[in-house]
């Protein structure tokens, strides 16, 4: 029977070791969520790495047994596979430059290669479960070369490729010493999806700019084949956040909030860790409120989440430790007895302490300097059951191409984040209501399983559409 084999650098579990022994829990991220309609029937199947270095054989032949009860297959990656693979090539090279960072940039050769090693070991194992008729779905920038790769071996094979960050204008793209191979890699895939289109256009300049290919609107033709690319904008579980607001747990969270901050209007940032996401600019928005607007000091708080994130990494490193002092400082000059105007927390945090602060901050503070999508604005959007509640995002983020009805700033431009706070602040309730509503609206209909389906249609119809221009 025709299976569907989805792939992605980690698989969606969590893995945790206790004296050298594995326990496994499936992880509740949103792709997983999406997928999971798909990778949990029947015979199909879900590869990727684990997240943990596993080296002893005997173990990892327990733990793939424990995840092929999971339909899950793992890709098993040495410490410096993750090093040059991961950590090296996909953060260090292609997420800067793809957000458009290109000073954070390293290009080394020895990462090209283990990215280039890790891609086939991917492939290697995909083989072995792969059937003619099979169709493969891989996501994400660490897999780029995987379609090609695949596509090589398998002529007549349907393969979906979505990337979930953007794919940056061919300026910056051309920067890559292996743009060339990259662009071949992906172009294995039948459908390649972005978040947005302006992704989609930039990848068909970079497409026709720098490979031998004919593009006719949104069709690449290469090696006699038709490459279809499109705009998916990803979605999230709209349902889990709407009806989250009504758990008991979540609840009582809310009445602690509501204790500790009584009449605090709460300004709400969640982000990883990441220069990508504006976090200095964000407190230097906030900084120029207190300066510009000593009536709310006492009366408004920052309540800032950062996920640590790749701190293993230089520039992560460095990130935090400025975080670190610019909150230090804005606190101590600012604070009162009773107040303090930033609530910093460095540590990730369960749903349902991100749903109570969902549904209790005045305004959700999204402010990157470039993102995919952004999940985090969809999720608030999502958590406002009252309607009430303003979105302040930038416009830098593929969700600003849905959310219209938030206040767009440009994250560079910090006065204007100060003056959308204001406005937010002030926003009259009816209009807070007419503007929530038409984001839940769009949130609740393109959500995440909106999404699946329609990838997964399309590529069917892309398939259709190759066999009868045969
Ligand atoms: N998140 C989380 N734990 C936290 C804070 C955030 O799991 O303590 C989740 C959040 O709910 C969201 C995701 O992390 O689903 C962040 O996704 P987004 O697209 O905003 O940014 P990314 O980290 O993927 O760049």
């Amino acid at each position: 029977m025709r299976k569907t084999i989805i792939v992605s650098n980690r698989l969606p579990v969590k893995i945790s070791e206790a004296s050298g022994e594995y326990t496994l829990q499936p992880s509740e991220g949103g792709l997983a969520t999406g997928l999971g309609s798909i990778y949990r029937e029947g015979n199909n199947i879900w590869i990727g790495w684990p997240g943990q270095e596993i080296t002893d054989s005997k173990e990892q032949e327990r733990v793939t047994k424990q995840l092929r009860k999971m339909n899950l297959m793992p890709v098993y990656l040495s410490q410096d596979e993750i090093n040059n693979f991961y950590e090296g090539f996909s953060n260090e090279t292609l997420w800067p430059v793809f957000h458009y960072m290109a000073v954070y940039a390293h290009y080394e050769q020895e990462h090209w290669d283990y990215y280039y090693q890790v891609n086939k070991k991917f492939r290697d194992i995909i083989m072995k479960v792969a059937e003619p008729g099979d169709i493969i779905w891989i996501h994400d920038y660490q897999l780029l070369l995987l379609p090609g790769m695949i596509r090589a071996e398998m002529p007549e094979i349907s393969i979906g490729f979505f990337q979930h960050i953007p794919f940056p204008s061919y300026e910056l793209f051309r920067l890559v010493p292996w743009r060339t191979e990259i662009l071949e890699g992906m172009l294995g895939a039948d459908l390649m999806g972005f978040h947005t289109f302006d992704d989609t256009r930039h990848f068909l300049n970079a497409a026709s700019r720098l490979l031998p290919v004919n593009t006719s609107a949104n069709i690449v033709s290469y090696n006699d084949r038709a490459v279809v690319v499109e705009t998916f904008p990803m979605g999230i579980d709209f349902n889990k956040y709407a009806e989250m607001g009504s758990d008991p747990e979540v609840l009582q969270q809310m009445q602690h909030l509501k204790e500790n901050f009584h009449q605090d209007r709460l300004i709400l940032s969640i982000d990883r860790l990441d220069y990508s996401k504006g976090i200095l600019q964000r407190l230097e928005a906030f900084e120029l409120l207190l300066q510009l607007h000593p009536e709310y000091i006492g009366k408004v708080v920052l309540y800032m989440i950062v996920v640590p994130s790749r701190d293993t990494v230089s520039q992560y490193k460095e990130l935090r430790d400025e975080i670190d002092k610019y909150v230090g400082n804005i606190n101590a000059r600012f604070r009162t007895l009773a107040w303090h105007p930033i609530q910093y927390f460095y540590r990730s945090f369960p749903l349902e302490t991100l749903s109570a602060l969902y549904n209790f901050a005045d305004i959700c503070l999204v402010t990157p300097m470039r993102d995919g999508m952004n999940l985090v604005s969809k999720e608030y959007v999502a958590s406002r059951n009252n309607n009430d509640g303003v979105l302040i995002l930038s416009e830098m983020a593929g969700a600003s191409k849905e959310l219209i009805d938030a206040i767009i700033v440009n994250p560079n431009n910090i006065g204007a984040i100060t003056r959308a706070i204001v406005d937010a602040l002030n926003m009259p309730l009816d209009e807070q209501q007419r503007r929530m509503k038409q984001m839940r609206t769009v949130v609740a209909k393109f959500n995440i399983n909106h999404w699946v389906k329609l990838f997964m249609t399309r590529l069917q119809e892309v398939n259709e559409m190759q066999q009868n221009m045969l």
